[in-house]
């Protein structure tokens, strides 16, 4: 038994973030790239990480990767980077650095699930106002929220996660000169750049209050975890005190150096995913029963009659997708389906016609 009075009551109170054994799956709700990183590149991505000299404390501030990022991202020469163990960590040490006594973390609801969890982490409160029921940004609401909450930052992902949809641009401006007014952060998190039309990239040095978040993750580099977030130096150079020392080991930097030399092929990959989420979005459409909404992403949320029951009959055809239904009363009746390779999708379609037909 642990001892009353040590774990703080709201830690006890969470549930850990569940990841589903995925084991003999079709595995389609993780959002990762179903493609491998491309074998003719395998063996010289193989002879770079036999380089890396694992006795040794990684490069502390990673100038050689930051310099691959600049060069492959096209970050503007003004804006500074901060790399995190995944854009997670960064998030983290974000709402550490916010995390004021009374401070808040404000973010739309849907939206991804560790803006909240590490708003509560960190002692911050998290407020969550709404999106409209076709997931576009209730701006008004937002506005309001930020001139009554006063939150310290504000996380937006655009594209959002689990909606799939960027918002609209003069909302998001709306917001950043709303929260700049009432001494706020926004984070805009771009995980989804790859999959999407639209960036805040070229926008985000005219703002003295908005940083941007992005990853490798979507982009078939999640095993390697890397995250990274773009700004003025004022913000970065706050954040990066609370950053452990070699957060990002040298496995991880040889391999995403590589990997960033060779972007071209990750973008190809991504431009092959993008083509499979219309053709299965246009598949998706046609049978009887079942909503997709627009995707700026490489998943697609699509509205179902009964969701438990596509879920597990899906399941039984060892199909995993994502049941996003109980996340929040907008996502009733919801799954969110992972783009995955023509063969993956085209199975994830004819169980998909067999559970509903059930
Ligand atoms: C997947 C995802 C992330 C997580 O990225 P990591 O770099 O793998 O930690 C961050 N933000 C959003 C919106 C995501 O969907």
């Amino acid at each position: 038994m642990i001892p009353p009075d040590i774990i703080r009551p709201e830690i006890a109170a969470l549930s850990a973030y569940p990841v589903q054994s995925a084991s003999g799956f079709i595995k389609l709700d993780a959002m990762e790239n179903p493609y491998a990183f491309p074998a003719m590149l395998q063996a010289r991505l193989l002879a770079r990480l036999s380089e890396a000299s694992l006795n040794r404390y990684p490069s502390a501030d990673a100038p050689e990767l930051k310099a691959a990022i600049r060069q492959a991202m096209s970050i503007p020469a003004e804006l500074d980077i901060l790399l995190g163990n995944g854009s997670d960590e960064i998030i983290q040490l974000i709402a550490l650095a916010c995390a004021r006594p009374g401070a808040s973390l404000l973010s739309v609801e849907p939206a991804f699930v560790m803006f909240k969890m590490i708003a509560k982490f960190c002692g911050l409160k998290y407020v969550g106002v709404p999106l409209k029921t076709d997931f576009s940004i209730h701006i008004e609401a937002m506005i309001a929220a930020i001139e009554r909450d006063q939150p310290a930052v504000t996380f937006i992902a655009n594209p959002n996660n689990p909606t799939g949809n960027c918002f609209d641009r003069t909302s998001l401006h709306r917001l950043i000169t709303t929260a700049e007014k009432n001494h706020g952060l926004v984070v805009i998190d771009e995980a989804y750049f790859a999959f999407s039309r639209e960036s805040f990239l070229r926008d985000i040095a005219q703002y003295p209050n908005a940083v941007l978040m992005r990853t490798v993750s979507k982009l078939g580099l999640a095993g390697v975890r890397l995250g990274m977030l773009i700004g003025r130096r004022e913000w970065l150079q706050e954040f990066d005190k609370l950053r452990l020392p070699y957060n990002i080991n040298c496995l991880t930097q040889a391999a995403a150096i590589f990997a960033l030399e060779h972007y071209d092929a990750l973008l190809l990959q991504a431009e092959s995913i993008k083509q499979e989420r219309s053709r299965l979005t246009t598949m998706l459409k046609q049978i009887a029963g079942l909503q997709p909404f627009p995707s700026d992403a490489n998943f697609i949320l699509v509205r179902v009659a009964a969701a438990d029951k596509i879920f597990n009959a899906l399941l039984s055809r060892k199909i995993l997708v994502k049941h996003t239904s109980k996340s929040h009363p907008l996502m009733a009746n919801t799954l969110r389906l992972t783009v995955g390779t023509p063969a993956e999708n085209d199975a994830m379609i004819s169980a998909l016609k067999y559970s509903i037909s059930l």
